[in-house]
This record gives structure tokens, C-alpha cells and sequence, in this order.
């Protein structure tokens, strides 16, 4: 069990330094194997929470929505487990990703996490093949004691899981996983290969009718077709 949280109380306003804090620490406890790895950690337009971006022999970059900075902090400690479990191997499924932080003794901190963007139930995605696992489930894998912090967590912070389904307003998060000469994007489940994208380019997403086109620098390099849920 892993206490990473420092104050019971609700820090605001808060620092992107205060996240990117938050990041390292994170690091430091419970994935030994990204020690000493470069790990950024940026606010930015998003249409995700997040968004984590790493090849094999270079750093880990995460950047997370503007209004993640609001977020109380076991929430947000949540969200960036589950980006940095991302690029930990074994973990190229949204629901093997949420088994990870799991396993690193952070569950408390996703079913918050959960709670907190009204993921009551399972988020079931790409027709059945993937999940995130939502609040219920991931409390079910809780040991006793992970289970009582993560009641004094949602006691101090106000937050009351709500078995009310509400339509999503953004995608949980978004992973990119640089390889060489190609890069694969895991989207809700959707695994999409983006050919010659250079490890450095920046890129973007963009929702219009239906189709899902991926830019790379200001290239369209991949469509797909998406239905906004
Ligand atoms: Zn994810």
C-alpha cells in the first residue's frame, strides 16, 4: 500500500510544478524500472484527461487536460498512475493498464479516480475487446486495507461515487507508443499505426463526422472511422 498524497486537504491552486511533483514521486515508489528515465509532465489541449507519449530507448512525456488541474489529488495521482502504467510492459489494453496500477499497490487512487469522472461501472470499449475498469471493479480488487484508505480518500475529498451514467464529455486518455519508423496510437481500445511519423513530431487529433484524423506535424497521416460517444 502506497500513500503518495501529502495533504488531506484540497491544495489550490495548483502548480503544474505541483503535478509534475506529483509525477516523480509516483515514479519514484512504485515503478522502479522508469527511474532515472525523462519523464515530462505538461498541461495542453486535449480531448482526453490525458495523454502519455513514449518510445522504448527515450523518455515518457504525459500531458493532461487544463481542467485536470482542479482535480483533487488522489484523483489526479489516479489519472497519472494510469498514463505512466501505460509504457510499463504488459500494458498495451486500457483494462491490462488499470490491472497494473493495481498491482502496484495504487487502487485506491484509480477508484477515486473512477469515482471522480463518473466511471461507475465498466467503460466497455472498442466493441467488447477492452474496458477501463470502473469504480466498482476496481474496488472489488482492493485489499482491506487499500479499501479503507480509499474510503477515508473519498470522505476527506467529498467525492460520492454515483451509480448515474452520464454521457462523457472527453475520452479518458490517449496513448503513443513511438517505435522505429512507426508509431502505434491506443485510442478507447483502438490500436491505430501511424507510418513515418518522426518520434518528435506533434501529434493531434481531430474529430470531424464521424472520422478520427490523426495529424503528425500538419500532415494527415492516418483516418479512421469514429463515432463520437
Ligand atoms: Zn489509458
Amino acid at each position: 500500500m502506497l500513500l503518495i498524497a501529502k495533504t488531506p486537504g484540497l491544495r489550490m491552486p495548483r502548480q503544474l510544478n505541483d503535478i509534475k511533483e506529483l509525477g516523480h514521486r509516483l515514479v519514484a515508489h512504485a515503478y522502479p524500472e522508469f527511474d532515472g528515465r525523462d519523464l515530462k509532465i505538461d498541461t495542453g489541449k486535449l480531448r482526453s484527461y490525458g495523454q502519455v507519449r513514449w518510445s522504448d530507448a527515450g523518455g515518457i512525456q504525459i500531458i493532461c487536460h487544463q481542467d485536470v488541474m482542479e482535480w483533487p489529488e488522489p484523483a489526479l495521482i489516479g489519472l497519472l498512475a494510469h498514463e505512466i502504467s501505460h509504457p510499463a510492459e504488459g500494458s498495451s489494453s486500457e483494462e491490462g493498464t488499470d490491472r497494473d496500477v493495481i498491482s502496484r499497490g495504487l487502487g485506491h487512487y484509480l477508484a477515486v479516480e473512477r469515482a471522480f469522472v463518473d466511471k461507475y461501472g465498466d467503460h466497455i470499449i472498442s466493441k467488447g475487446k477492452d474496458r477501463y475498469l470502473g469504480f466498482q471493479s476496481v474496488r472489488e480488487l482492493l485489499n482491506d486495507h487499500e479499501q479503507r484508505i480509499m474510503e477515508n480518500l473519498l470522505e476527506d475529498f467529498k467525492i460520492l461515487p454515483s451509480k448515474e451514467t452520464r454521457k462523457f464529455r472527453l475520452i479518458h486518455d490517449t496513448a503513443i507508443h513511438d517505435e522505429i519508423g512507426h508509431s502505434i496510437l491506443l485510442i478507447e481500445g483502438q490500436s491505430i499505426r501511424v507510418e513515418g511519423a518522426r518520434p518528435n513530431s506533434d501529434i493531434k487529433l481531430l474529430f470531424r463526422d464521424e472520422i478520427l484524423y490523426v495529424y503528425a506535424d500538419d500532415d494527415v497521416v492516418a483516418q479512421v472511422p469514429w463515432r463520437e460517444r
